[in-house]
């Protein structure tokens, strides 16, 4: 198994593409920490589903990843018990879409503080550990948004410009010291948080794919085990479209 005695830890891993990167980091023998928010149920079955297929090293922990003492806490019991740390994703994120002349501070603030403060503690977090154990990858989840926003998501997309310029500065700082860092950028990806979306124009957005198919949390997951294994060591500051070919004419 390719990730046998890694540490692994995931943010947002109870539901879609961060379920899809805890389940492959499991079944290639990491050891599996993910950080979930408020749905307690869809955490508890991520563990056991995984339990009942044999993999018992994965951990559930409920922490708001925009909040600078949670994730403090969270990443220092962790190194602790794990005496390290070997890969980090950050894969949380939220949305809360609305034209910019109407959006409320909240609805900015809201989704900076999920989506890019956290990467920032996270990455923070870990960096010292994986400095002094001079090995670690980090893999930051972006979006075609950053570069190819819709309507309505200037909060997104300003968040996920954001991870990108963090990904690229991390990667200069800590390439000598054995440590990659590296974003994955999806397209529309099965998810609850493009249900909606879904429901409306799916057939329309399916126009747009060269691969005529709306993408699967697990190719992502593939894309990010990739990143975090060691076949990417010379892989440093990218930034990886998982788009199915949709931003090749821009969209
Ligand atoms: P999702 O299905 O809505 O799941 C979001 C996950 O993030 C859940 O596990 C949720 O935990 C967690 N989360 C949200 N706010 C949190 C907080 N404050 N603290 C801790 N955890 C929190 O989302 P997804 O579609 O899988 O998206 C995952 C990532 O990919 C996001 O960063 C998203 O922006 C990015 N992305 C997605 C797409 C797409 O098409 N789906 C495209 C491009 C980029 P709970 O279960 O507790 O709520």
């Amino acid at each position: 198994m390719k990730f046998e005695g890694k540490k692994v830890l995931v943010t947002g891993g109870s539901r879609g593409i961060g379920r899809a990167i805890v389940e492959a980091f499991a079944r290639e023998g990491a050891e599996v920490a993910f950080v979930y928010h408020s749905n307690e149920q869809a955490a508890q079955d991520v563990v056991s589903s995984l339990q009942d297929q044999g993999f018992d090293k994965v951990s559930a922990h409920q922490c708001d990843v925009s909040c600078q003492q949670q994730v403090d806490e969270l990443v220092e019991k962790l190194v602790e018990q794990w005496e390290g740390i070997d890969i980090l994703v950050n894969n949380a994120g939220i949305v809360k879409d609305g034209l910019l002349a109407t959006m409320d501070g909240d609805s900015w603030s809201k989704v900076i503080s999920t989506n890019l403060d956290s990467v920032f503690y996270f990455c923070r977090a870990v960096t010292r550990p994986m400095m002094s154990q001079r090995y670690g990858r980090v893999i930051n989840m972006s979006s075609v948004a950053a570069e190819f926003p819709n309507q309505g998501q200037a909060n997104y997309a300003a968040s996920k410009g954001g991870i990108q310029g963090l990904t690229r500065c991390m990667a200069t700082e800590l390439g000598r010291r054995g440590v990659t860092v590296n974003a994955v950028a999806p397209g529309f990806i099965e998810t609850d948080m493009t249900e909606a979306v879904r429901n409306a124009a799916e057939k329309e957005i399916k126009k747009q794919i060269p691969c005529r198919r709306l993408g699967k949390p697990e190719d992502i997951a593939q894309a990010v085990l990739f990143l975090a294994s060691d076949e990417s060591g010379y892989i440093t500051g990218q930034i990886l479209a998982v788009d199915g070919g949709l931003t090749l004419g821009g969209i």
